[in-house]
């Protein structure tokens, strides 16, 4: 295809909210620069100000458009963005079928971030106009293009979600953080688990984009990202290159999505420290309460911040919660009422190796592909297809494996819990862990006395399982 000579440059503003026209300057001068970067020559702007395409009222300048499209004027179109030229998709389905009577296969968005698609023709536009008849998407990258012009007019844009590594043009890397990224992935593609990288970060005092410290979750966000290997996404798929500059190489990033897969397929605890672990909740907050080690003594406890989400306000020594949870569930065992709740479970364990088939099958078919992908077979947008329905499958099945394996810790035990107390400190912490986890669904911790040190029974309820 022959690269564009004279293409249209088309800018619309819905509503006054960016100001002053302001958005339509920017949306040129963006069209103008991705113009330059392509190698591609600009006929006319075209341009409607202050005009709703929502509301049908006649837009002056795109009909000056399509007719410039008609008559052979035009070999290119260049948006800021799809919503631009129309938000409702039969509008768009008629400016695709102008493009295609004109022949014109050059048509490019410039976009604000690295969720919605740029590309070439068809094919984008009509993928795109999914994205351009949500409002909610266009507002919350309308709000985050209005940041960028604040920043373009030196004003500070607070809670800006510029990409780590990148500038809030979201297209220039920052240097320093580019190579804090490049040596998160090298770390993690050694081994290093994300906790441990989280845990060195925050260790180094490089904050995240917020200033805040790094969890988990948002580390693994950002090393999954195929932005910076230079890919597109849209909807969650990869669909082509982006204009920025990449800070790893599509073949390291793909090292990366590979080791994820299998680690998640592997199914990797981390080993059990704490009778309790993941079953105590916070009575203040409602949170998890997490297993901690001090000096001398373990504790179970409410943590607030952005990778744990509680109050932080609730505390308790773990020895005496344990072992009254322990008595609690032994005495459960011989109850009448649990003998009533699992009569309705004795068809399980035909259930259980029905769906540990379904789980083995549909891990090994992610192993397959993640292994098609990383010797070239497939496409990575192949990939991302082939593995979505397979893996709503396995979590489907580990979920619905999860409710069913409780009842299974308990075979021989119900009604021997006298005996099982006798023993029960003979046992290891897994085999504990593994009988508590079966009958309690959670352990309710409720506020202490304040000024009180001893350890006060009523604090703890016991929730059964049903
Ligand atoms: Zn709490």
């Amino acid at each position: 295809m022959r690269t564009p000579v004279a293409a249209a440059i088309y800018t619309r503003i819905s509503s006054d909210v960016e100001g002053l026209g302001l958005g339509v300057t920017r949306q040129r001068e963006d069209c103008e620069k991705l113009a330059a970067s392509l190698g591609w020559g600009v006929a006319d702007v075209y341009s409607d100000n202050d005009v709703s395409a929502y509301s049908g009222k006649r837009r002056p300048e795109y009909e000056r458009m399509l007719s410039d499209l008609a008559d052979g004027h035009i070999d290119g179109v260049l948006v800021y963005h799809i919503d631009r030229l129309t938000r409702r998709p039969i509008e768009l389905e008629e400016f695709v079928q102008a493009v295609d009577a004109a022949k014109v296969k050059h048509v490019r968005f410039v976009t604000g971030d690295a969720d919605i698609s740029t590309g070439d023709g068809l094919l984008v536009a009509r993928m795109l106009s999914a994205v351009a008849a949500s409002e909610s998407a266009t507002k919350s990258r309308r709000v985050r293009r209005k940041q960028e012009q604040n920043a373009a007019a030196g004003k500070p844009h607070k809670g800006s979600t510029r990409p780590f590594g990148y500038e809030s043009d979201h297209l220039t890397v920052r240097a320093e953080e580019a190579e804090v990224y490049r040596q998160a992935v090298a770390r993690f593609l050694a081994g290093e688990s994300t906790r441990s990288i989280a845990s060195w970060l925050n260790a180094q005092e490089v904050p995240t984009v917020k200033g805040g410290t790094w969890g988990t979750p948002t580390l693994k966000g950002m090393l999954v990202n195929p932005r910076y290997a230079g890919l597109l996404v849209h909807s969650g798929d990869v669909v082509g290159a982006g204009t920025w500059e990449p800070i790893i190489s599509e073949d390291d990033h793909r090292r990366v999505l590979a080791k994820f897969a299998q680690r998640m397929n592997s199914g990797r605890r981390a080993p059990q420290r704490y009778l309790l672990s993941g079953m105590t909740r916070c009575g203040k907050c409602g949170n998890t309460m997490y297993s901690a080690s001090r000096i001398d003594t373990r504790r179970y406890e409410c943590r607030s911040g952005p990778d744990h989400g509680g109050c932080g306000k609730s505390t308790v020594i773990a020895d005496p919660v344990e072992r009254l949870v322990a008595d609690f569930v032994l005495y459960r065992l011989d109850s009448a009422e649990l003998a009533d709740t699992l009569r309705g479970k004795s068809s399980a364990d035909a259930r259980t190796s029905e769906l540990s088939a379904v789980v083995d099958q549909a891990s090994e078919q992610l192993q397959e592909l993640a292994a098609a992908y990383g010797m070239r077979d497939i496409k990575m947008t192949e990939w991302m297809t082939a593995k979505k329905p397979i893996e709503q499958r396995l979590e489907n099945a580990q979920r619905q494996l999860a409710q069913v394996t409780h009842s299974t810790a308990l075979i021989g035990l119900v009604g021997n819990g006298e005996e099982l107390g006798r023993t029960w400190g003979a046992l290891n912490l897994d085999r504990q862990h593994a009988i508590v986890e079966a009958l309690v669904d959670h352990v309710l911790i409720g506020p202490g006395t304040p000024g009180v040190a001893r350890f006060d029974p009523a604090r703890v309820s016991v929730v059964w399982r049903h």
